[in-house]
């Protein structure tokens, strides 16, 4: 074994159930932890986590597994500065699972749908902002709601599956819109789902015909990595391509259990990709991310992008600044593969998409001549050949679908069942 994987050990408050309910995702998802007396059954908490609790605002719900719960308990234990009580020990997976008082001060930014989702709206739960793809909601609930939440101004507020009237008509607009090739189901997260709500949703979406890809976003192989069974799987491959897409941001939350959840998914065809989020005192350094990323890449998960923090509301004490962010690539840059390096993504404020921070290696550019410095220093300069730039002979056999795949937004179909397009039948 090159990696040692956390073996888990339940919170000494859940040593009386037996494994047979510890390991059901059903089990742990109805014995969340949601108050603050239930975290106290687990954790000494301290002054600023109680005052989180008491000053929270209604806004955005408090959730946590007994699985996640007690990975964070574990960590707590193992440490030395933290066995002493000390006030200094920041736990990486209590900053992103409880509330503190920084959550409810004044921030520098402090956004409740900083993407602009509800302008890219159709339904409360169908989001189209880029051309060829879709955002679809199927679930406000989660099992954990994550403090660094982009989408607090939904997760968590009925806690139930879409109803059926904005299911249909989210249906009818990804039918009646031919150039979406793409859908993305993601938080709330679906695999809170049961398994025949999530075969329904999955058929239900593989029958248009237009559609190639499905994403997964999900946080359950995180926190609840029992949800990942062969039922599951078998499930998820019936409708493929379905990509799992994994949000692990911690290398202490890949855990045995993790690890098997990870193997199963691969082991039955469906591509694992992990998204992350930096996070300020949770992991915030190249050694962390590093450590997270060779081991994803080690359980065959292609760590994809490492997400600067959105400014939702109550999150500036979680936030990193772009320069340490890109400080941390820069570390990474050369001593990690390509296969191992995340993109560091930015998502520009009041839904201008996402942008890519890359470090800058170029040293100097006049025309056609660029000079470079490389990860470890070394300088080159690159010279553009004096060459014609050639249209290749072939292109013309795709033109027609790239041009397609650009004005795939605009691309409307007749609805079938009303014999109008969508937006006029609204
Ligand atoms: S799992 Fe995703 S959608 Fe749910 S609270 Fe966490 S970040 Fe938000």
């Amino acid at each position: 074994m090159k990696f040692d994987f956390l073996s888990t050990k339940k919170a000494s408050a859940y040593e009386a159930i037996d494994s047979h309910q510890w390991y059901q995702w059903t089990w742990q998802l109805q014995h969340r932890l949601t108050q603050k007396e239930d975290f106290e059954k687990v954790f000494n908490l301290s002054s600023d986590e109680i005052k989180g609790f008491e000053q929270l605002k209604s806004i955005f719900k408090v959730s946590t597994t007994p699985y996640y719960a007690s990975i964070a308990a574990q960590i707590e234990e193992s440490n030395s500065v933290a066995k002493k009580n000390q006030s200094n020990f920041m736990n990486p997976l209590k900053r992103i699972m409880l509330p503190h008082v920084l959550e409810v001060e004044a921030g520098e930014q402090q956004m409740l749908d900083p993407l602009a989702e509800e302008t890219h709206s159709h339904g409360q739960n169908l989001i189209h902002r880029y051309s060829d793809r879709v955002l679809f909601l199927v679930t406000d609930t989660c099992s954990v709601y994550c403090r660094f939440c982009t989408r607090k101004r939904f997760t968590g507020q009925d806690e139930g599956f879409i109803n059926s009237n904005e299911y249909q008509k989210a249906l009818s607009y990804i039918r009646s819109h031919p150039g979406i090739r793409e859908v993305i189901f993601s938080g709330g997260d679906p695999l809170t789902l049961s398994n025949s709500l999530l075969d329904r949703v999955l058929s239900d979406i593989r029958s248009i015909e237009h559609i190639e890809i499905i994403r997964i976003g999900s946080r359950m192989p995180v926190v609840c990595p029992m949800r990942i069974d062969e039922d599951l799987c078998k499930i998820m491959r019936r409708y493929a391509p379905v990509y799992m897409m994994s949000h692990f941001s911690h290398p202490k939350e890949l855990t045995l259990e993790a690890r098997q959840a990870l193997t199963l998914l691969v082991d039955h065809g469906i591509p694992v990709l992990n998204q992350m989020v930096l996070l300020n005192g949770v992991n915030n350094n190249a050694a962390i991310i590093q450590a997270l990323n060779r081991r994803l890449l080690y359980l065959r998960v292609k760590p994809y992008y490492m997400f600067q923090c959105d400014p939702s509301e109550g999150t500036d004490h979680l936030r990193t600044t772009v320069e340490s962010s890109e400080e941390i690539m820069r570390e990474m840059w050369g001593h990690l593969s390509g296969l191992a390096m995340p993109t560091l993504s930015l998502d520009i404020p009041s839904g201008g998409g996402k942008t890519t921070l890359v470090p800058n290696f170029m040293v100097s550019a006049s025309k056609g001549v660029r000079e470079f410095v490389g990860w470890d220093s070394r300088k080159g300069i690159y010279r553009d050949p004096k060459v014609e730039m050639l249209k290749p002979s072939d292109v013309g056999d795709y033109e027609h679908e790239w041009e397609e795949l650009k004005n795939a937004k605009n691309n409307l179909s007749i609805d079938h069942q009303m014999g109008l397009p969508i937006e006029a039948v609204k």
